[in-house]
């Protein structure tokens, strides 16, 4: 094994997270006769892939079709098409089961490991690089990084209290959201896009939904702006989460960052239900004749509103029988239920999956090999990409996919 001490390797990868890993490992394994080192300035590897999904790591996504993958990331979605060609999240099951880590797919297509523990996939990782002879030096945080007169990359590396020099003759970024990377990327001459947040809950203060924390509603629409997300929909002690309100936070995490998260959300508890048809079941009520000296609030007339939730729509009714509501009051309850209004009054923290959107302009790098654009011999991999996807597996898919082309193209 090459020594961190001798200056001079031919591919140097920064940063140790998902993509790192991937590319690193392919390289390797495609060319053994490369001396590969990963520079981590943390002490540990794999940060995120062992917090990941809840401490499971939601490895990647049951979606296997090219065209209909990229639909799941409100950025990079294009640029990904052919990039998913060459490898998707079938190459990804394939690949670690190849190294005995299998992996389960959940009923809403999540793939974790059957360890249900991130651990697995960390050390799967872990494992292959150093059966691949990757050299990983942790602790090591590079500070700067310029061209050689030979075409080949100077790196400042700092590591404890000891500042020195690497020369590689290729580089790969694969450093995640870093901001201070981003600096040196951009002094390489890369366009940086301003990274905001992506995948974030809904702060909602409101009598409706007040005491209400826990419940979901299966099939809700959501609205913001010009966007629309479709799913299931979580009451939280802050306002709303669950995949609608998550999905609709990825896609308009730029309008919303701009309007410091204060904008007015429409939700549809009925899913698709039209407004006029809302009405329609509500008379249905009102006319039955059994209904007519029955509270509006103890009953549900829609089975997939859950009571709880329904007695706080219905709360401008009051103490009503059905047969005493006028007919205002049904087409204000169908109204509610079907376009309510909600003020976003803030974003809050989505634990289990936390992106962000933003990275190196995408037009700058040539997604078959990830190379770039602007600088010969230098790549990116991963979330330091402007790429990122909704909730399920898709970013780490972007990471393995991206790594695993970088790796290819950096053994050649
Ligand atoms: C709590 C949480 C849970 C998540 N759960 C999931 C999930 O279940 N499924 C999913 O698909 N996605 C999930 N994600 C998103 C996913 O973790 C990321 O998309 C993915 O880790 C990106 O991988 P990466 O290799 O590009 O970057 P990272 O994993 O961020 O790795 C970058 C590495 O580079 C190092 N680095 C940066 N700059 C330097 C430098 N100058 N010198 C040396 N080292 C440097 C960093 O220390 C870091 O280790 C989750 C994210 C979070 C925060």
């Amino acid at each position: 094994m090459a020594n961190i001490l001798s200056p001079i390797w031919d591919v140097i990868i920064i940063g140790g997270g998902a993509a790192g890993f991937f590319a690193a490992i392919r390289a390797a394994e495609q060319n053994p006769n490369l001396r590969i080192l990963i520079l981590e300035k943390a002490s540990q590897t794999l940060g995120k892939v062992l917090i990941s999904g809840g401490g499971r790591c939601n490895v990647t996504h049951a979606c296997f079709d090219a065209t209909k993958l990229i639909t799941y990331y409100p950025r990079g979605g294009n640029e990904l098409r052919g990039a998913f060609t060459r490898f998707q999240p079938n190459d990804t099951i394939e690949w670690f089961s190849s190294r005995n880590v299998k992996l389960k797919t959940e009923s809403d297509g999540r793939i974790f490991p059957v360890t249900d523990d991130s651990n697995t996939i960390a050390n799967c990782l872990r494992d292959s690089a150093r059966q691949a002879k990757v050299r990983v030096e942790l602790g090591a945080s590079v500070l700067g990084v310029g061209k050689t007169r030979q075409g080949g990359f100077k790196l400042e590396v700092k590591k404890e209290a000891q500042a020195f020099h690497l020369q590689t003759k290729r580089l790969m970024f694969a450093t995640g959201g870093d901001r201070k990377s981003q600096q040196i990327i951009q002094t390489l001459g890369h366009t940086l896009i301003d990274p905001v947040p992506s995948l974030f809950t809904f702060n909602i203060k409101d009598r409706r939904i007040e005491g209400l924390a826990g419940l979901s509603v299966e099939d809700v629409t959501v609205k913001v702006e010009s966007l629309t997300a479709r799913g299931p929909l979580l009451i939280t002690h802050w306002g709303m989460s669950g995949p609608a309100v998550l999905r609709l936070s990825a896609w308009g995490a730029r309008i919303l960052f701009d309007k410091k998260y204060a904008s007015l959300l429409t939700v549809n508890w009925l899913g698709d239900y039209k407004l006029d048809a809302a009405l329609e079941v509500l008379q249905r009520n009102k006319d039955w004749h059994e209904n007519a000296r029955k509270k509006v609030w103890a009953q549900s007339a829609f089975s997939q509103i859950p009571l709880r939730l329904w007695k706080q729509l219905v709360y401008f009714i009051g103490e009503k029988n059905w047969g005493d509501v006028s007919k205002a009051e049904l087409q204000k309850l169908a109204q509610e239920l079907t376009a309510g209004e909600y003020k976003i009054r803030g974003k809050g923290q989505f634990k289990d999956e936390f992106v962000t959107c933003g990275g190196v302009s995408l037009k700058e790098v040539d997604f078959k090999t990830m190379q770039s654009r602007i600088v010969e011999g230098l790549y990116f991999g991963g979330e330091v990409l402007d790429i990122d996807g909704i909730t399920g597996g898709f970013n780490f898919q972007a990471a393995w996919t991206t790594g695993w082309l970088a790796g290819n193209a950096l053994s050649d």
